[in-house]
């Protein structure tokens, strides 16, 4: 029996297409991109295509505004600390959300060390960023704000826009993790007044191990780490051609059938969200109705436990998670559910399921043919289970 995957969040599979134009790379046109002969001239060529590929997904003005890094955790921690120590002289005021993935919070942490004063902006019961903290919190000390595009733990959609409008209202500059919306939804860096802007490839459907920052013409960073001097002397290390070549092919994909996906990937997703409230008494979307990416349901299931209905799907072929990969492993229950306000049992019943392209509408008729029963036989063997949930 065929498993259905509905954990795309942790990990997607590599588009087919990009594999096929990365595996040049890795035994034929092996050159690199330093050397100035045949190879080397091959190799800079292909990472300038993709370049441009990346640059055209997210609005770039120009190519060369792109650079490449490892992934997104990568691409977080050079935007944040390699701006805030090169721009600590005009402050050291730096504004984040608490529904930011690991990598942003520990990064700000971290900065929080060594002298940088961080602020943590609430979000609201839907996991909306609260703008008019923001605007109190912003001092003439604030250098930068960072505040993902969307989660993707919970789909939420930030204001965008309004924040861009905001941050530079104030004289500071906008960092944005993209890595969950890339892909999905439309970003336009220049509209949105996006300074820098963190994407991951695997997100996209290209292969991991690779990820790309994007850093607006005129913004000033510092590498975070020292080496050789590529990518502008900003991520030094002989670059990853079959991983970029891949990141590009799967932005250009990305480009073309996003409208159309999203559009599918959204019937799916309302559907599934539908039949599962319908269906289970007691449980409750988390995070917004409709400012949602298109692949991403989390679903709070009262008086269960998380880990309990993730393996019993599993035996049932289902896959999903509890939440981000990186607490997956832990059993605190994700900062981000206990940012909107949920209670920690709470947090524990939610669970995440996250559709991709290869998802159909039998996969969605399968889970909701067994979810049901599966739920209210746990919630059976629930201490916690009101009388009048079991039959
Ligand atoms: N930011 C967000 C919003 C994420 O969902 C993730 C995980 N895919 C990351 C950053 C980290 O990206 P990577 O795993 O490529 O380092």
């Amino acid at each position: 029996m065929r498993r259905i995957y509905l954990d795309h969040t942790a990990g997607k599979p590599i588009d087919e297409r990009v594999l096929k134009d990365m595996i040049p790379y890795f035994s034929q046109d092996y050159g690199n991109p330093s050397s100035p002969h045949y190879f080397g001239n091959k190799a800079r060529t292909a990472i300038d295509e993709s370049r441009t590929s990346i640059a055209k997904l997210i609005g770039a003005e120009k190519k060369e505004e792109i650079i490449f890094t490892s992934g997104g955790t990568e691409s977080n921690n050079l935007a944040i600390k390699g701006f805030a120590y090169r721009n600590h002289v005009k402050g050291n005021h730096i504004i984040t959300s608490s529904i930011e993935h690991m990598s942003v919070i520990n990064t700000c942490k971290h900065l929080s060390k060594q002298g940088f004063q961080i602020i943590y902006l609430p979000v609201d019961e839907f996991g909306i960023v609260d703008l008019q903290s923001l605007e109190k919190e912003m001092t003439e000390k604030t250098i930068l704000v960072s505040v993902m595009y969307a989660n993707g733990e919970i789909g939420t959609i930030e204001p965008i826009q309004k924040i861009g409008d905001l941050v530079h209202s104030k004289g500071a500059l906008f960092h944005v993790d993209a890595v969950a919306a890339a892909g999905q939804i439309p970003i336009d860096v220049q509209k949105e007044e996006i300074d820098l802007l963190s994407l991951s490839s695997n997100d996209l459907y290209g292969p991991r191990g690779v990820g790309a920052l994007y850093i607006k013409t005129g913004t000033r960073i510092q590498p975070i780490m020292q080496g050789g001097g590529q990518e502008r002397g900003l991520r030094s290390g002989t670059e990853n051609l079959p991983g970029i070549v891949g990141m590009g092919k799967a932005a250009k994909i990305a480009k073309a059938e996003m409208t159309d996906e999203a559009e599918r990937l959204t019937r799916l997703r309302d559907t599934f969200v539908k039949g599962v409230i319908d269906l289970i008494p007691e449980s409750f979307l988390n995070g917004h109705p409709t400012l949602r990416l298109p692949n991403t349901v989390n679903v709070r299931f009262n008086y269960i436990e998380g880990e309990s209905l993730i393996l019993s799907l599993d035996m049932d072929s289902v896959v999903c998670s509890s939440g981000s990969a990186c607490t997956s492993k832990t059993l605190e229950p994700t900062h981000v559910l206990l940012a909107l306000g949920l209670k920690h049992e709470e947090a524990h019943g939610s669970l995440l399921f996250t559709f991709g392209k290869q998802n159909t509408n039998e996969d969605v008729k399968y889970v909701l043919d067994i979810l049901p029963n599966i739920v209210k036989r746990l919630r059976q063997m629930s201490p916690l289970i009101p009388k009048e949930l079991i039959e």
